[in-house]
């Protein structure tokens, strides 16, 4: 078969090549792949910033954000054959420390956690791959090609359970909340923000594009330029930019007894080295200001419900681009109106 794969640390290795069919010891549901989005996280990896091939091995099968169709479902499994299927990312470290032993790897406390396509253990971006019965979850069959966002969906789905809990420290009725960042993070973020009766506003640097529309359509307030020139204080941030200089406005401007989410690690920006620090630390480790990564099986589940109430014309105009697995340059490559740019291995 073909795979998507990657030298990590290496920048200019990744090639689309003949590779092995999946080995069974990575489960034994086999998958058809139908289509992997891809993210920032790849991008680094494929740019030699990040990224671990597997125990002994060198290279490294790309893609986390999956969407495939059961070939064979193997034994002790309740998938059956043709059922859509999206595999969980993150394995719990081999230890386990606490949070790993009851299920919540997303809190992983000791770093030794794996994860698919980025972490030790192969991705998604080839075509069949293979899953453990347990990590697969299954994706209404009418979401069809629009599964391929429950990855990202599973990330705000935490991002906002943690921020609601948090929240319970005092008596609090957030009532304006500010999404900074309309990638398909930040739009998902609204999204689910705008189902719950909030003043929701969404802040970009686009002027142009699918993105201001797409707020509107929610219900929300689309808004360009700097946060700190917004009329009004949010109760909460959740900041999907990942951008230095936009965290600290975001901390700037946050009222009293507010919250900020950080979804992104802080690069760049003038606000310089000690935000992305402490943004770094921040998402990385689940500190609070607060940060937020990963998500574990919980998340996943109610990400799918949560996927599979939405409006489906809307989600379909956040996949702005298909391509080939050939073509997975271009799919890396950053064009002014993508929002979620995804790899097509198979029709749906
Ligand atoms: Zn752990």
């Amino acid at each position: 078969m073909k795979a998507i794969t990657v030298e990590p640390k290496k920048p200019g290795t990744a090639r689309y090549e003949d590779f092995p069919e999946p080995d069974e010891r990575e489960g034994s549901v086999l998958v058809e792949a139908v289509a992997v989005g891809v993210c920032g996280t790849d991008v680094e990896i494929v740019e030699g910033k990040y990224g671990w091939a597997p125990p002994g091995k060198t290279r490294l099968v790309l893609g986390h954000e999956s969407l495939g169709r059961v070939i064979d479902p193997g034994l002790n499994s309740s998938l059956k054959k043709g059922d859509l299927v999206v595999g969980i990312v993150r394995r719990p470290d081999p230890v386990p420390c606490a949070n790993c032993a009851v299920g919540e790897w997303d809190m992983c406390t000791n770093g030794q956690y794996t994860e698919r396509g980025i972490k030790e253990i192969h991705g998604f971006m080839s075509q069949r791959w293979r899953i453990e019965p347990e990590y697969a979850i299954k994706v209404d069959a009418s979401l069809g090609l629009l599964g391929v966002l429950l990855e990202p969906m599973t990330v705000i789905t935490k991002a906002l359970e943690q921020v609601f809990i948090i929240g319970q420290r005092a008596y609090w009725e957030p009532r304006v909340v500010l999404v900074t960042g309309a990638g398909p993070i930040g739009l998902l973020a609204a999204l689910r923000l705008s189902v719950r009766n909030f003043e929701v506003h969404v802040l970009d640097r686009a002027e142009s594009g699918p993105k201001p529309q797409l707020v509107r359509d929610l219900g929300a307030t689309y808004h360009t330029g700097s946060v700190l020139d917004l009329d009004f204080n949010p109760d909460v941030i959740v900041e999907c930019t990942g951008v230095g200089s936009v965290i600290a406005d975001c901390i700037q401007k946050l009222d009293s007894g507010g919250i900020i989410c950080l979804t992104g690690v802080g690069a760049g920006g003038a606000a310089g080295k000690v935000v992305a620090d402490m943004a770094a630390a921040a998402v990385l480790k689940n500190n609070v200001i607060f940060g937020s990564v990963n998500a574990n099986k919980r998340h996943w589940y109610r990400a799918g419900e949560n996927l599979k109430q939405a409006d489906r014309n809307w989600l379909r105009r956040l996949i702005t681009r298909c391509e080939k697995p050939e073509n997975f340059q271009q799919a890396l490559e950053r064009q002014p109106d993508d929002i979620k740019v995804v790899i097509q291995f198979s029709e749906i």
